[in-house]
């Protein structure tokens, strides 16, 4: 978007340090801001948030925003992020807001915004709020046209029941599971929905936190070692973690391994067949599996709000980031960790044993690479990654450049370099169903960075 006004999104939504980067007036700024995009007086919003300690009162600033701008406020309490989409849609509401900040520790929190009909804001709407935060073009309104704010938790109740109906589990069927919620914003209703579908249920760390004592909500395998422990010593069929917000399920199989993410990915997209949605930076197995399957896979720039619209563009089934945020269209456009959580206990209840679903999945070599590179120069040499590898390469299937460049060869093998977002780097990801090709697009990135850097 071309012009001067500065960016308050970023990929997730705002996020930022508590007084840093998110404060109280822009969390205010950023509610007046909605109710005016929304329409104003008499608009409806639903508003939820994690365990941070900063919840609370940036959720009271952002209810006296909308209440001010003649907005009623339905307010669910400290919820996972997926009952905020839903709940937006089943209160027909007229938007979203769920204060979060994911993954990060204990002194970040967000704003994420919802539409009506679930889905994440997109960049254009975002780009709006932005503008109208910029150029204070609020609408405040005097004492007679303030808005309402109702306490709507027992929703929590409908939604619970949604997702257990939506999931396909066998309640005559119990598995054992432990869940560890981080603390975070899944520690009620993950435990109530696992136990209520009429599985036996072990704990760690869902009694909801903001300081995160248990661990870091970013469920990743040095964080989960308790988890993965815990599994393996109680006899359980299956561990669950979340993370901070619960929109993303991370599974450990029987044998108290960590999945493999894109494997992961790959067993809950077999269960819907089709068109499926991943990322560009997803591996060759999905492409592999769903093929068999008679299905195909459609690439999308890194980040949920990508997959989502894709989703909806092009009817697919299901869609999600190997980073275990997974969305369900048939339920909802939101990422919803605690319905991914049942539905991979329903296909382990199907298909066994989750350690031997994870093995049937083919794995090819892959490659990481770090390439320095100054920010100022990385549009350069980004220009000319696509035709050097077109020269260099014959069996070229597709080059994708929506998120970096992705080269996909006829096999499945697949190239990614793309710069950071962040730091001075150009990062190649690549995955090759031989070592010999994988050795040949290792050398003929690095050569091609190295000559140009
Ligand atoms: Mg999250």
């Amino acid at each position: 978007m071309e012009d001067n006004i500065p960016k308050l999104f970023g990929t997730s939504g705002i996020r930022g340090k508590y007084q840093q980067e998110v404060t109280l007036e822009l969390a205010l700024d950023v509610a007046r801001a909605l109710a005016k995009y929304i329409g104003g007086h008499g608009k409806t919003v639903v508003i939820g948030r994690d365990t941070r300690t900063t919840g609370k009162i940036i959720e009271n600033v952002m209810i006296a925003g909308l209440m001010q701008s003649g907005c009623n406020v339905l307010s669910l309490g400290m919820v996972p992020t997926p009952t905020v989409g839903y709940a937006t849609i089943k209160k027909n509401a007229d938007a979203g807001i769920m204060i979060t900040a994911s993954h990060n520790p204990s002194p970040y929190n967000g704003i994420k915004l919802w539409n009506a009909d679930g889905s994440a804001y997109k960049q254009h709407q975002e780009h709006e709020i932005e503008k109208i935060v910029y150029e204070r073009d609020f609408n405040i309104l005097g004492w007679d046209e303030i808005g309402e704010v109702y306490d709507i938790s027992s929703f929590c109740d409908e939604y619970v029941d949604a997702i257990i109906e939506a999931s396909g589990i066998d309640s005559s069927k119990p598995l054992k599971v432990v869940l560890d919620a981080a603390s975070g914003a899944g520690s009620y209703l993950s435990p109530e929905a696992i136990r209520k579908s009429g599985m036996e249920l072990i704990t760690l760390n869902c009694q909801p936190d903001g300081f995160f004592p248990g661990r870091n909500p970013e469920p990743n395998a040095d964080n989960l070692v308790e988890l993965m422990k815990t599994v393996k010593a109680t006899g359980a069929d299956i561990g669950i973690a979340h993370d901070g917000d619960a929109d993303r399920m991370i599974a450990i199989d029987e044998e108290g391994n960590i999945s493999d993410f894109d494997k992961l990915l790959t067993i809950m997209a077999k269960e819907f067949g089709g068109v499926v949605v991943t990322t560009v930076d997803a591996s060759a197995c999905l492409d592999t599996q769903m093929k068999k399957l008679g299905g195909s896979v459609l690439r999308t720039p890194v980040g949920d709000v990508h997959v989502a619209e894709s989703i909806v563009d092009n009817n697919a089934t299901f869609g999600g980031e190997p980073s275990g945020t997974w969305i369900h269209p048939d339920f909802c456009m939101c990422p919803d960790g605690l319905l991914s959580a049942l539905r991979i206990i329903a296909a382990v209840q199907k298909n066994g044993k989750l350690s031997k679903q994870l093995a049937d999945i083919e794995s090819y070599p892959t490659l990481r690479l770090k390439v320095t590179c100054q920010n100022d120069r990385k549009a350069a040499v980004m220009d000319e990654v696509s035709q050097h590898f077109s020269e260099k390469f014959t069996n070229i299937a597709e080059i994708l450049t929506i998120d970096g460049v992705r080269v996909q060869f006829d096999d499945d093998s697949w190239v990614l370099i793309r710069p950071s977002g962040t730091e001075p780097y150009i990062r190649i990801t690549a995955e090759a169903k031989t070592q010999q090709l994988l050795d040949e697009i290792g050398k003929i990135s690095s050569d091609f960075l190295d000559n140009l850097i």
